[in-house]
């Protein structure tokens, strides 16, 4: 419940960035507005001199808040200096932004509330930068940097807000509070830097949950994408934070502490303001009053008897020691951080993270320079992963010495320069060695946590070390190399002793594949990528357009008998095509005390009050999830809800597993005694052969037709209406029906779905209910002789946006069609284009094929183009192409 709030808030804010922002800012102004043009614009040290108060304030206090202030300062650089290894200048500016944000609003409340007492807030700066909590702030940034697209920024912002958000929220409190108890100690120092901690913390907390995020959407919506595409803020190694971010939730006996501790000083806060001070009723802090007392002492107008630039001139210089010390400190860590730090982390960072698409698309020229190949030394043999390509200026500022070994007698250190040794053309090129045998874990180890060194400085053998110690978790490989693509050389490294001949993975390919378009979403412990031959089936002439068709498979025969399908369609003037239904399902079981129990649920579910409860929890998961039906099924005290919904372009399991999660969240509020058994109570059904999809439809309900002419029949097709329909009803009717088929009334439609689908990046094991069609044929025309086909095929699961639809390859077939990503006109569009294209082929190809058997050609085609050419008995171990 909490988190759906701040899910929906997070969302909000994204979505308005510029409202939030202006508003934001508008209410600072007018605080700080309000206060400059209500009379108490005496800010102390700009246009006011404050009473000094020297006589109060003792050397020894001196000496504290130096230090506090410099403790301060080395705390935010070291802040700063931890968000560097993170490695993106996108977080440090997100964090700057931060920093300067919540000061301005901490500032801003502070002399608007506490505007007669001002001289205190130089004393608070220091404990205020100490309160500022930037893991947060970048924890959130880095949601949104996770995103693959601009597209899913706002989303992102929102999940980060609806796990951050409450933990956030608790700690503000919990802060507020524990520092809240400092301004009833009666010691009025004590109590006007209290004062002060409470305000910045709630600054903090206001700026997080408004200006900042509306920020961080902003400024990524506006930086541009790459030129591939991909957005020029994403980073790989962020893929996993949302993973991470789950893995890293607070721990609930913490949360549940700092509830009964808040609670605790919510009490204690009350007593002593409302019960044991009557008089402070009011609720607020007790500085008011100390301000009072102050009030001889406010600050006197400054008339300067020089010109403006040399009065603040002479200001500046006559600053005190402690002044002088801090702001020292301040510039000091400033330089260092900008002018050398920086400089040495963006070239670091531009090797430790090369994305592989700049990797493929930038050229070899002299004047570029890589680190040459590190010498691997297994018995694979094999080339490792490309060295990533830096230009001159990064190569120099990379190659310089390295910190010396920790023990002198321990040789096998990186020797960065010249390497004479190796035979290459590039002789003069820097090249960096790595030990021949692996160092001590320990070593390499902290090379590895090393922000300046990472993995790049590792051998593969010393990897190989650290995932065997359980130091890197096998299944983070990719994420953890310098390149994706290292971590999976790796883990073959790691497999192939596992296999009784090390080379058995040398015709996997695995080289230059965008694996950062797999992490965290296609596949996990990737070793490698299955080239599929694709062919081309078309033109499909449908509803009035032309389609080539990409098909991805091993079947000799199917993408030739497909096009000679097309080819009889497009002679026939093309084929027509309806979408009937569009709904994907999700079936959850849930069980009750009683059947009866469970048969009023239904009963429930059923009525408009309960269907309109369950679709709003349902609706609000995603932005094109719309709860339109409920089919429900009772066994004993096992109730099946099949909810059914459109989603939009996504084939969209994911968006309804989310959806009904939700939605029995609700049910049980309203029905205690309900279990979920499982969410997928098989009922939905995916994956499997079922009746259910076949009556009821699923995913998209698509109907095809078209008349050849009985020309192309018999020129094309070589056969004639009378046997064609003969054969349909023979096999396709009669002879499914005595097999039991359901769903099964067609020749081959599987074949068809299945290639498309492997081309197009959908779930190949959606092939299952996607293929269930039947296929009538009748004699049609004047004479009889023309052939009317029709295809029905009711449960096409598939999309356009999500899963494998994502990766390039599937994305450049998915643009053959016209029909990739989101439909911008309508959403869902492209989707159910894609299931009648998918449909009019499957047309295509039973045409084809019945046409064959009807002909009897078929066995003869196969033998001619779907029979090995090669001796089975040679053909393995004969690759090698690609080596691992
Ligand atoms: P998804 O990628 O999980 O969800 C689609 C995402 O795209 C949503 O975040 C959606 O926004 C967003 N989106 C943006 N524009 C859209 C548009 N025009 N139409 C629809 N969505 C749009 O994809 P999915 O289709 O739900 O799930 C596909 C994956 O599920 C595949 O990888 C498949 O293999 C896998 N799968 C899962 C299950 C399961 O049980 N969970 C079963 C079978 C297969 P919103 O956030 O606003 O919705």
């Amino acid at each position: 419940m909490l988190t759906r709030l701040f899910r929906i808030h997070g969302l909000f804010v994204a979505s308005h960035p510029w409202e939030v922002i202006v508003a934001t800012v508008t209410l600072t102004i007018c605080m700080m507005s309000m206060n400059m043009f209500t009379g108490n614009n005496q800010i102390c040290g700009w246009n006011f001199d404050c009473p000094k108060l020297d006589e109060q304030i003792l050397s020894s206090d001196i000496i504290i808040l130096t230090i506090t202030r410099c403790i301060a300062i080395v705390y935010i650089y070291f802040q700063f200096q931890n968000l560097r290894q993170l490695g993106s200048k996108y977080i440090l500016g997100i964090a700057g932004l931060f920093t300067i944000f919540s000061s301005f609003v901490f500032s801003t409340v502070v002399i608007h509330f506490l505007d007669k007492e001002l001289t205190g807030l130089n004393e608070a700066l220091p404990f205020f930068l100490l309160l500022i909590d930037l893991s947060k702030a970048c924890a959130l940034a880095k949601f949104a940097l996770s995103s693959n697209s601009q597209d899913e920024v706002r989303e992102n912002i929102a999940k980060g807000m609806a796990v951050l958000g409450p933990t956030f929220t608790l700690d503000a409190l919990v802060e507020c509070l524990v520092i809240g108890v400092g301004t009833m100690s009666g010691v009025r120092q004590l109590e006007i830097m209290c004062c002060f901690g409470c305000m910045s913390v709630l600054a903090n907390y206001f700026v997080f949950m408004t200006f900042f995020p509306a920020c961080v959407s902003l400024v990524l919506e506006l930086s541009r994408e790459s030129r591939e595409g991909r957005p020029i803020w994403q980073l790989s190694h962020f893929a996993r934070v949302l993973e991470e971010e789950e893995d890293n939730k607070p721990n609930p006996v913490t949360q549940r502490v700092k509830m009964i501790m808040s609670l605790g000083l919510v009490m204690v806060h009350a007593h002593s303001r409302w019960i044991a001070d009557p008089a402070s009723s009011d609720g607020t802090l007790d500085l008011p009053e100390v301000g009072m007392s102050l009030n001889e002492n406010l600050p006197k107008r400054i008339e300067p008897d020089m010109p403006l630039w040399h009065f603040y001139l002479s200001r500046m210089i006559s600053m005190d020691i402690e002044q002088v010390i801090t702001l020292g400190l301040a510039l000091f860590l400033a330089v260092k951080y900008i002018f050398f730090e920086q400089v040495e982390m963006e070239s670091t960072l531009s090797l430790k993270v090369p994305t592989p698409s700049s990797m493929l698309t930038q050229k070899w020229s002299p004047d570029q320079c890589c680190r040459k190949e590190i010498p691997y030394s297994t018995k694979l043999d094999k080339p490792p992963t490309p060295p990533p390509i830096v230009t001159k200026e990064e190569r120099d500022l990379v190659i310089r010495p390295l910190p010396a070994p920790k023990e002198p007698e321990q040789k096998s250190t990186f020797v960065l320069g010249e390497d004479e040794t190796q035979e290459n053309t590039h002789v003069s090129e820097p090249v960096m060695s790595l030990p021949a045998e692996p160092r001590p874990v320990e070593d390499c180890l902290s090379i590895l946590k090393n922000p300046d060194m990472g993995a790049r400085y590792l051998s593969d053998e010393e990897v190989i070390v650290l995932v065997n110690s359980k130091h890197i978790p096998a299944y983070k490989l990719e994420a953890m190399m310098e390149t994706p693509e290292r971590g999976v050389m790796i883990r073959r490294k790691m497999l192939s002793p596992k296999f009784p001949e090390p080379s058995t993975l040398s015709c996997l390919p695995y080289k230059d594949y965008d694996y950062s378009k797999v992490m965290g979403t296609c596949c996990e412990n990737v070793i490698g990528y299955m080239p599929v031959p694709v062919g081309v089936a078309g033109p499909l002439l449908l509803d009035g357009k032309q389609f080539q068709v990409p098909m991805a498979t091993t079947e000799g025969c199917l993408v030739a008998s497909t096009n000679r399908g097309c080819r009889a369609i497009a002679l026939a003037g093309g084929a027509s095509s309806r979408v009937l239904a569009d709904g994907m399902t999700r079936g959850p079981v849930v069980r009750f005390p009683s059947a009866c129990q469970a048969a009023e649920v239904k009963a429930w579910l059923e009525s408009p009050e309960g269907f309109k409860t369950i679709k709003e929890a349902f609706d609000q998961t995603s932005r094109f999830a719309r709860l339109e039906k409920l089919l429900i099924g009772l066994a004993s005290r096992n109730l099946y809800i099949r909810f059914q919904s459109r989603t939009g372009d996504a084939m969209g399991m994911n968006m309804i597993s989310k959806g009904t999660e939700q939605a029995l969240a609700r049910l049980k509020e309203e029905f205690p005694e309900l279990q979920v058994l499982a969410v997928s109570g098989n009922y939905c059904t995916d994956k499997k052969p079922a009746a259910i999809n076949w009556i009821e439809g699923r995913g998209k309900s698509v109907v095809c037709e078209t008349t050849i002419p009985a020309k192309v029949v018999k020129e094309i097709l070589k056969t004639s209406t009378e046997a064609l329909v003969d054969v349909n009803i023979s096999k396709n009717l009669v002879g499914s029906a005595m097999a039991g088929s359901i769903g099964g009334y067609n020749a081959h439609a599987a074949n068809i779905v299945a290639a498309i689908y492997i081309a197009c990046g959908q779930d190949p094991a959606q092939t299952v209910g996607s293929s269930n069609c039947i296929t009538l044929m009748e004699a049609s025309g004047a004479t009889g002789e023309d052939l009317y086909i029709s295809c029905t095929m009711p449960s096409i699961e598939l999309g356009t946006v999500g899963g494998g639809t994502n990766l390039p390859p599937q994305q450049a077939c998915l643009k053959m069609l016209g029909v990739l990503g989101a439909s911008q006109e309508c959403p869902g569009e492209n989707a159910r284009q894609l299931a009648k294209v998918v449909c009019a082929t499957v047309l295509a190809g039973e045409l084809s094929l019945m046409s064959a058997l009807a002909a009897g050609h078929l066995v003869k085609s196969h033998m001619t183009h779907n029979r090995s050419k090669v001796n089975l008995q040679e053909a393995p171990g004969t690759c090698t192409k690609q080596a691992s």
